[in-house]
């Protein structure tokens, strides 16, 4: 899966000076930022692990972290749209 998407954002845009300008292109780049953090998180989550191989539960703590991480991202952004 990867994190590149064709609509980046854009800089330098007619009008204000600088990004963002407004109150809802801000929303959409929390958005995106929290989407790119979940595919960061779950990439990471997803590495071969071998303390998760011996881990009782097949997660180890910092695999665990990267998972919980992953859900408290898609909290936020089920919360902001
Ligand atoms: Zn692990």
């Amino acid at each position: 899966m990867s994190a590149v998407r064709e609509d980046a954002p854009v800089l330098g845009r007619t009008g204000a000076g600088s990004y963002p300008y407004t109150a809802e292109d801000d929303r959409d780049f929390a958005r995106q930022a929290l989407a790119d953090a979940i595919i960061y998180r779950a990439m990471a989550a997803a590495e071969p692990c071998p303390a998760c191989a011996v881990h009782r539960a097949l997660l180890c703590v910092a695999h665990a972290a990267e998972l919980d991480w992953v859900s408290a991202y898609r909290a936020m952004l089920a919360a902001m749209l």
